[in-house]
């Protein structure tokens, strides 16, 4: 039904508003992390911390010649370990989250099971209905 998702939304948008969640218009903005930077103790640059702190690591080798990177960025590795939790910790909700319910079963999956069974059922009826007949 086209439309229909846009009316949902709008009446999202209005509950929201409502609620005094979301922006001005009731959306509810995704906070993105801003995340944290560091600045090299040596240069002054500034750098995101990530979960692999790929980009301090390469900074600290190729322009300070530092093998240990936690020499230019004090706590670095702190941050990193903080921000892969953090991530795995999300990426596990939201694969939990997948279309599957409780019994950890998709929709089509279930419908398989139930059409199954009732095969299983029909089966086992005729079968029987069968030897009754038979029997005379
Ligand atoms: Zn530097």
């Amino acid at each position: 039904m086209p439309g229909s998702n846009k009316t949902e939304r709008n009446r999202m948008l209005k509950a929201n508003r409502a609620a005094g969640i979301g922006d001005e218009m009731g959306r509810i903005v995704r906070v993105k992390d801003p995340g944290v930077t560091l600045v090299c103790t040596i240069c002054k640059a500034e750098l995101k911390c990530t979960k692999s702190n790929t980009e301090m690591k390469n900074h600290a080798s190729s322009k300070h010649g530092k093998a240990n990177y936690e020499e230019c960025f004090e706590g670095a590795e702190a941050h990193a370990k903080a921000i892969a939790e953090r991530v795995s910790k999300g990426g596990g909700a939201a694969g939990g989250g997948g279309g599957k319910s409780a019994d950890g079963l998709t929709k089509a999956e279930r419908k398989k099971k139930a059409d199954a069974g009732l095969d299983d059922l029909l089966g086992a009826g005729l079968a029987g209905a069968k030897s009754g007949k038979k029997g005379k």
